[in-house]
């Protein structure tokens, strides 16, 4: 997508300055004029839209809803206090972020499907409000709304300049949100929301704060809208109407991007002004616009700045043909200073407390019981192993630990602290990491992208830093770096084999300092080289001290690293104890290991 950024940065800079040039020179110009406005309305919408829903991913088909609420804020404001609703914007669009505040609070808690029918639910709840309570807003017959003086003479020009000044800011708001931490935790959402919050993400906090922002310049562009128009009634079928046409903008100029929701609001507008010149008739129009829909979603499904970007960059790295990654390369591992990479402060160092401990960890999924009654301990400073059959619980002892899951008995010690209630990025912030079996980064990102997007602690500055500001990027390079991982800095998460790409998320890991790390089958399907790097990283990081729970079937590889280890079967505790006394009690060696197991320590 970088490919096409300077270009669509230029493409989108030239639109703005003629734009800001059509009425000083266009001679006839009323008519084009009333049509930009209303293209330039929707390349705002589209543009706030994008903020939750191309960026965070959570599709809202009722996004018009809170141009209504600003198109009321300002009409009956201005009506009480006798001012023209236009000078309320400011107004218009702290209601509209207020309101979307509680909404998004409620409605974020569904996802996709749920998520998309539930936004068309309150669209469809506020016309209700709308047309019911008469005493404010006029009910289906809606009110007229004051004018202020100027507006006799030359009635679109001023709206035209207003529009353009919102769009111009919108752009703007939405390139600060891409550029910043904000930014690069929403699109991680989109990628993996459960990842998100497991690297630090608090992803409930993310994402109401995206959508009451992508309010906002509906909310100032309501008020100015209210006066143009210079009545506000509920017109039910045109809100809906509307939703589906700022949708169809971003979805063809691109979601996500900064600029295509832009020039989608110009296609889609003017198609639609250009089919209703050429038609005349509101059917041919609708028509119009559905076939525009669906070879949009059949033939560019990402957007035109997307697609074209898409059609650029391959014709740029034909020849050049993309750098393959060899695997032996990567274990190369440069110096880096292991204490800049792990050390924590204010951490715990007393070695009586453990650095994790579960009690009676007992999680049911409907009829199967899959952790029942687990209680163990990992020493402060060791690297402790868990190993047992598939389906026997580990992962899902994982999932109780971190707080992807609420265990349904039992309870969770992170240094000696209660963390059961705790969610899953407050739990990151302590100090507790975790990879996943099925490597789960960020696949559109870059590693670096993925790197900078845990955050260490939430706050309102970290939110509004540049995503590669601060020390931030340096501890990323240093972690790359430390994991023989450097060169791979630029590259997509999605392009990197499956033994790099569980690398990069023991990298991303570090990037929060953890006191623990919780490894879930760190060298299933990756190459020997990377299994011993793996094994040395460990290592290394343990040497510093960090505390590893590793799970894992390469038992040769178990028994060298760690200094204790847990057997799990059937979701219990079957025996802990020392390499030496799993390798050889009888009854490890039955339930899991089988008769003809191979317990010699490898060479790793
Ligand atoms: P392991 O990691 O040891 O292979 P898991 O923890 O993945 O085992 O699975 C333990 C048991 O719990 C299995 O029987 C599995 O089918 C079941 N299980 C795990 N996760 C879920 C889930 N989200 N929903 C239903 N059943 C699950
Ligand atoms: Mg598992």
């Amino acid at each position: 997508m970088s490919a096409l950024k300077k270009p669509a940065n230029i493409v989108g800079t030239v639109l703005i300055l003629l734009l800001f040039l059509y009425p000083l020179v266009g001679s006839e110009t009323r008519y084009f004029e009333s049509v930009l406005i209303v293209c330039m309305l929707y390349a705002i919408m589209a543009s706030g839209w994008n903020i939750i829903s191309g960026l965070a991913g959570y599709v809202s088909l009722g996004h018009s809803v809170y141009l209504y609420i600003g198109m009321y804020t300002g009409a009956i404001l201005g009506k009480m206090w006798g001012v023209p609703p236009m000078y309320l914007m400011v107004l218009g669009g702290v209601v509209a972020a207020a309101i979307a505040v509680v909404v998004g609070f409620i409605t974020l808690r569904t996802r996709s499907h749920s998520f998309v029918i539930i936004t068309i639910a309150v669209l469809l709840l506020f016309m209700t409000i709308a047309q019911n309570w008469k005493s404010l807003t006029g009910g289906t017959d809606g009110f007229i709304v004051k004018q202020p003086e100027w507006n006799k003479d030359s009635p679109t020009t001023p709206y035209y300049y207003i529009f353009l000044g919102l769009m111009v800011l919108t752009v703007a708001l939405v390139a600060f949100i891409m550029r910043s931490r904000l930014g690069a935790g929403l699109v991680a959402i989109r990628n993996d929301e459960g990842k998100a919050a497991s690297i630090g993400i608090n992803t409930t906090l993310y994402k109401v704060t995206a959508y009451a922002l992508s309010a906002v310049p509906f909310g100032f562009a309501g008020a100015v809208y209210a006066q143009y128009l210079g009545f506000v009634t509920p017109t039910t079928a045109l809100a809906i109407l509307m939703s589906v046409f700022l949708v169809l903008a971003a979805l063809v100029g691109g979601r996500g991007t900064l600029w295509g929701p832009v020039i989608g609001g110009f296609l889609v507008w003017g198609a639609n002004e250009a089919s209703t010149v050429l038609a005349g008739e509101f059917s041919a129009r609708l028509l119009i616009m559905g076939v525009i829909l669906i070879l949009t979603v059949m033939f560019m499904p990402a957007g035109l700045l997307p697609t074209i970007s898409r059609f650029v960059h391959r014709r740029k790295s034909q020849g050049s043909a993309v750098a393959f990654i060899d695997q032996a390369t990567i274990a190369q591992t440069r110096d880096v200073a292991i204490d800049s990479i792990v050390a924590r402060t204010g951490q715990s160092t007393d070695p009586v407390v453990p650095a994790l401990e579960v009690k009676g960890i007992v999680k049911r999924f409907g009829g199967v019981t899959a952790v029942d009654g687990v209680s163990m301990t990992v020493e402060r400073g060791s690297i402790t192993g868990l190993i047992g059959p598939n389906g026997s619980g580990k992962t899902t002892l994982f999932n109780c630990m971190t707080g992807t899951f609420q265990p349904d008995e039992g309870a969770v010690f992170l240094n000696g602290e209660d963390i059961t209630r705790q969610k899953v990025w407050t739990r990151a912030h302590e100090g507790l990491g975790r990879t996943f079996q099925i490597t789960r980064l960020f696949k559109s990102m870059t590693v670096l992208d993925n790197l900078v997007a845990p955050l260490e602690k939430t706050s309102v500055r970290e939110l509004v830093a540049g995503r590669y500001s601060g020390e931030d990027v340096e501890r990323a390079r240093e972690v790359l770096d430390f994991m023989g991982l450097a060169q791979f800095e630029g590259q997509e998460a999605a392009a990197l084999s499956f033994g790099q790409q569980k690398l990069v998320e023991l990298a991303q890991v570090l990037m929060l300092r953890p006191s623990i790390i919780l490894l879930d089958e760190p060298a299933s399907g990756i190459n020997p080289t990377l299994i011993e790097k793996l094994a040395s990283v460990i290592r290394r990081l343990n040497d510093a001290g960090t505390t590893v729970l590793i799970v894992e079937h390469n038992i040769p590889l178990v028994l060298s690293l760690c200094d204790r280890v847990h057997v799990l079967a059937e979701g219990q505790v079957l025996i802990s104890g020392t390499p030496d006394e799993i390798r050889n009690d009888p009854q490890v060696i039955e339930a899991y290991l089988g008769p003809d197991h191979m317990l010699e320590v490898n060479d790793v």
